[in-house]
């Protein structure tokens, strides 16, 4: 509004300056001595008094009813929190064990009151003392009633941080637990310019624990940026600990808080909307025009959960496991977006059979995917629910005669979290999002596998490849092995992806699947068994593949996943002769070069003894193209030449056509076959 004011007070300036001619303005500006028309000067003055009072009224909604935050304040800010608070950042401190919420969503306000109870268990050999906790450091929470069931002292020190210290009057021994309740409330005053949210909106309200109160320090209040943190004089920080870091052993990726909880919430929201949270709903009623839902979770689970409402419709499935015990698989989506329901749907049925039979069983009895407006562009998987950005399934426009389906693939993605992430954790430190991310790629291509072609899943691929090196120019960082990957996506994601496939191709699905299961059997968090005493890294992990690497592989193995290693292929040249018996004999002659990246970044030439695809094409009766060879030979010159007897017409040559090499020039990879 106040823009608008603001270009009609131009518009009317400049109308009379167009009516002057509309070259030279500016000359024009400073010469027009033709004073304004009444009507003109009356709508001007009209103008101005009302964009002062506008400008007058955000002043006040922005800096006295809310306080504007300067990114000068910001900084300032956080580098205090630092300062005083970073003592505190591995301060012992209890688990949450327990969560038990009571959320008011109040969706046409914007706003929602939350009275929550947490049980705090001391998961730690030595008593503890006193209860840090962290508010959401966001102008709209407010937290008020913070009790617990033994006597405290409250301590406000640091408030102004919204850290709040309770000291216990009779410490907290091992093993023992103590029960805190609270209430947050969550509302917008006044105008809310500089800090737009929007978790709770009318129609598509989305937030998860991050929001609820935490326990002690938090690092992501911290100014991350190297160069911000020289300037302001702060100490280098490392953004990933390295994987000999005791403390960050024993913190998972989603926060130290607590690493496995039960959970049970009650929302209530508008009448028409449906909410959603982990569990299975125990029950639903109405009250005071408003809609209620119970849900609890069975199982325990990962302190990690999303509170989620919105008017919504539903498509059901129900998936059966091999003792025929039902899941229910549900989509919530806004009405007319049900285009890609189906694509998702069958990913959920397809993704639970492979990731059952080849990981472990699926803890739960539902599965969710809600869709979400596309303020969030992401999807995200939670016990039991995968919040989904209506931009990355819902809406795709998906041509399977020309695309990828990529509903079906990130939602195979996103079902493969419920194991990498929500079964297994990662331990805090380099290397976390392979065991979270890569594994859950690896997960979903398999599955993509089982439902389409070959030439789907190379096309795939290949689009991963160029992405990992379209993105790759994007960190200045020198290039991390995968097993020591930090914030790099196109590493965990579009590498990791590649060379998992690479790696099945190699050793077979069976063995990577048998190391995953393994691993998985042995690091379950949701196992009564498991305690957390660290949770695991990759050079847990990499145990687990090296023992089901047959020997021939084993270097194979650590040029995928342990080292940094590209390659440069081309086919060189190809004769074909048809023989007198109709046979052909195909001579295919390739060059292969090998490198390794070292930590320093140089490129040092790496000698090759490597297993190297080559596919040989024909062509079918109607001219389309179809695969009559594949062969691995082992290449260990930069020159090679082999022959090969083929008993139908090949057409096409290509080296490495399903990329399990990281290699950046793929177009010379291959090469048509020309018959004299
Ligand atoms: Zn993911």
């Amino acid at each position: 509004m106040y823009w608008i004011v603001f270009c009609c007070i131009i518009f009317i300036l400049t109308s009379k300056l167009n009516s002057s001619g509309s070259e030279r303005k500016l000359v024009r500006w400073k010469l027009n001595k033709n004073p304004l028309s009444r009507n003109l000067k009356f709508s001007l003055f009209v103008a101005f008094i009302l964009w002062v009072l506008l400008g007058g009224y955000i002043y006040y909604q922005t800096n006295i009813v809310n306080s504007y935050w300067s990114k000068t304040k910001q900084q300032n800010f956080r580098v205090a929190y630092e300062k005083r608070l970073k003592k505190f950042e591995y301060h012992n401190q209890p688990e949450i064990s327990d969560v038990n919420l009571q959320v008011e969503l109040y969706p046409q306000k914007n706003s929602y009151t939350i009275n929550g109870t947490y049980l705090l268990t001391n998961n730690s050999d030595t008593n503890i003392s006193d209860i840090h906790i962290q508010k959401l450091l966001k102008e709209q929470v407010k937290i008020s009633n913070i009790t617990f069931d033994i006597a405290t002292k409250p301590d406000s020190t640091y408030l102004d941080f919204g850290y709040l210290i309770y000291s216990l009057e009779k410490p907290l021994k091992p093993k023992e637990s103590i029960a805190m309740e609270f209430t947050q409330k969550y509302s917008v005053s006044g105008l809310n310019i500089s800090d737009v949210e929007t978790k709770i909106i009318k129609n598509g309200t989305f937030f998860n624990n991050k929001d609820l109160p935490t326990l002690g320090y938090n690092r992501k209040y911290e100014i991350s940026n190297a160069k911000e943190r020289q300037q302001l004089a702060l100490a280098p920080r490392k953004i990933i600990a390295k994987k000999s870091n005791q403390n960050e052993l024993q913190n998972a990726v989603n926060g130290d808080d607590g690493y496995k909880i039960n959970f049970e919430i009650v929302i209530g929201t508008d009448k028409n909307q449906t909410a959603i949270a982990p569990g299975t709903l125990v029950k639903k009623w109405e009250k005071d025009n408003r809609s209620y839902f119970h849900y609890k979770m069975e199982e325990p689970m990962v302190n990690f959960y999303s509170i989620v409402s919105a008017t919504y419709e539903v498509s059901k499935s129900i998936w059966k496991n091999k003792n025929q015990e039902n899941t229910a698989l549900e989509i919530y989506y806004q009405k007319g977006h049900e285009y890609n329901i189906n694509r998702m749907m069958e990913s959920m049925q397809m993704s639970l059979d492979y990731y059952t039979t080849n990981f472990s069983p699926y803890p739960y009895q539902q599965i969710r995917i809600m869709e979400i407006p596309r303020y969030t562009q992401f999807a995200q998987s939670l016990p039991t629910s995968i919040p989904f950005s209506e931009d990355l399934g819902f809406m795709l426009d998906i041509d399977d005669t020309k695309d990828v389906d990529m509903a079906f693939y990130i939602t195979a993605h996103e079902l493969a979290h419920q194991w990498w992430g929500l079964q297994v954790a990662a331990a805090n430190v380099q290397g976390r999002h392979m065991i979270l991310e890569t594994l859950a790629q690896y997960s979903a291509i398999m599955v993509l596998k089982q439902k389409y072609s070959k030439e789907k899943i190379q096309q795939f691929l290949k689009k991963e490849l160029e992405i990992y090196w379209e993105d790759k120019g994007n960190y200045e960082s020198k290039e991390k092995p995968l097993i020591e990957v930090e914030n790099e996506d196109h590493i965990y994601y579009r590498k990791g992806v590649l060379v998992m496939h690479a790696l099945q191709a190699y050793i077979g699905e069976d063995k990577v699947n048998l190391a995953l299961r393994n691993f998985i059997k042995d690091w379950n968090l949701i196992s009564p068994s498991f305690f957390q005493e660290k949770y695991p890294t990759t050079e847990d992990l990499m145990q687990y593949l090296k023992e089901v690497t047959p020997d021939m592989y084993q270097n194979t193995l650590t040029d995928l996943l342990e080292k940094v290693t590209i390659y440069d292929c081309k086919i060189l040249d190809v004769i074909c002769r048809e023989r007198n018996d109709k046979n052909y004999e195909l001579r295919i002659t390739v060059g292969a070069k090998k490198y390794h990246i070292l930590e320093n970044g140089t490129k040092q030439v790496a000698p090759l003894k490597d297993w190297i695809d080559i596919e040989i094409y024909g062509e079918n009766a109607d001219g389309s193209s179809k695969i009559i060879a594949l062969k691995e030979y082992k290449l260990d010159k930069n020159k090679s030449s082999f022959t090969i007897l083929l008993s139908e017409k090949p057409s096409k040559v290509s080296i490495d056509p399903y990329y399990k090499l990281i290699e950046k020039n793929t177009t010379d990879n291959q090469k048509q076959i020309w018959f004299p």
